[in-house]
């Protein structure tokens, strides 16, 4: 009796990666071939490089049986790519990994353990970010700090994408209908049980940073806005109050002018009050823009990514094979 083997798929997105393919390759390659007891697919999304990243990932695909490439019709964004490889995949259990090998590979065995001891998502905790700037430290943890404060979903911090996904929580994730794909968010949000593991994340080998600071800062706008509509209440308080300091204020001039009649002077606090409203009012509208402009973004109900094509054989797993029978 043949005893089937649990199967495991790697995703890694890549972006302008030509100098890093094959160090990936290689790094991968060894960690897999040391754990003969699963058996393994790696979906490399090629999210629209204008280098020769395509190029490296077709070679390694038709060397390597494991490597399939999903080509992706232009640059869709980090978030757009792991989606389209999260959909190809068909591994039991879901191991998303960036491509730059700053999560490393060699936990995949300690993850692999965690999930056989029951564990139906596993996440991988980065345990020291000293390889990253002070900066993005900083703003890393308040941004944390301030959207597990907002939404009730808490991500928890220092985890990325990188962490292993049973198939009962990668199909969860799968349901999910939203376009805009915070995936961070949506991890959290599909729960399960979960467990941690700890590494020591280290710099890239080769290459730059895709996400530059603005790029980031979008990114956290669409993290809060994707699961917590607090901003909006906010602004309900703020008028609120600031009616309530006026009503005061007013009755204060009420008494005032009859006590020791008409005041003329005024002009200062006339402008900053003015000014003041106009500008909550200013932040108010922009909050709702926030919103509005993600709601008509979900409405067009566009695909999160279009695939060009896909490399390499054609899947090993045995529930596959018994679907493409049918085709
Ligand atoms: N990436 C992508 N599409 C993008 C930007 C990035 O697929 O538009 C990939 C990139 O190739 C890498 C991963 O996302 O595998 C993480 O990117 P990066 O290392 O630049 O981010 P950082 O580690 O600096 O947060
Ligand atoms: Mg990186």
């Amino acid at each position: 009796m043949v005893i089937k083997k649990k199967s495991v798929s790697i995703v890694a997105p890549f972006y302008n990666e030509g100098e890093g393919v094959v160090l990936f390759w290689t790094a991968i390659r060894e960690i897999l071939d040391a754990m003969p007891a699963y058996d393994f697919e790696v979906i490399c999304v090629d999210d629209g490089s204008r280098d020769d990243t395509l190029q490296k990932l077709i070679s390694i695909a038709a060397q390597d049986r494991r490597f399939h490439v999903v080509e992706l019709s232009r640059n869709f964004g980090k978030e757009a790519a792991l989606t389209a490889g999260i959909d190809v995949a068909v591994g039991d259990a879901v191991i998303p990994i960036d491509a730059d090998l700053q999560d490393p590979p060699e936990l995949i065995s300690e993850m692999l353990a965690e999930w056989d001891k029951g564990a139906e998502v596993v996440l991988a905790r980065r345990m020291d970010r000293s390889t990253d700037t002070y900066m993005k430290r900083k703003t890393a943890e308040l941004f944390y700090r301030f959207h597990n404060r907002l939404s009730h979903i808490k991500i928890p911090e220092n985890v990325g994408d990188f962490r292993l996904m049973d198939r009962i929580a990668v199909d969860v994730l799968k349901q999910l209908p939203e376009r805009q794909r915070f995936m961070k968010g949506l991890f959290a949000w599909v729960g399960f049980k979960t467990t941690t593991v700890d590494y020591k994340r280290s710099a890239r080998e080769v290459g730059t940073t895709k996400f530059s600071g603005w790029k980031l800062w979008n990114f956290a706008l669409e993290g809060i806005t994707s699961f917590s509509t607090a901003p909006l209440k906010l602004m309900t308080y703020l008028g609120g109050t600031g009616t309530l300091i006026t009503l005061f204020y007013a009755l204060y001039i009420v008494f005032r002018t009859l006590i020791h009649g008409v005041d003329v002077p005024g002009y200062a606090s006339l402008l900053v009050a003015i000014l003041f409203v106009g500008s909550l009012q200013l932040i108010g509208i922009g909050i709702l823009g926030e919103y509005v402009g993600r709601i008509y973004m979900e409405t067009k109900q566009r695909p999160t990514y279009v695939v060009r094509k896909q490399h390499g054989v054609s899947r090993t797993f045995d529930h596959l094979a018994s679907h493409d029978s049918h085709e």
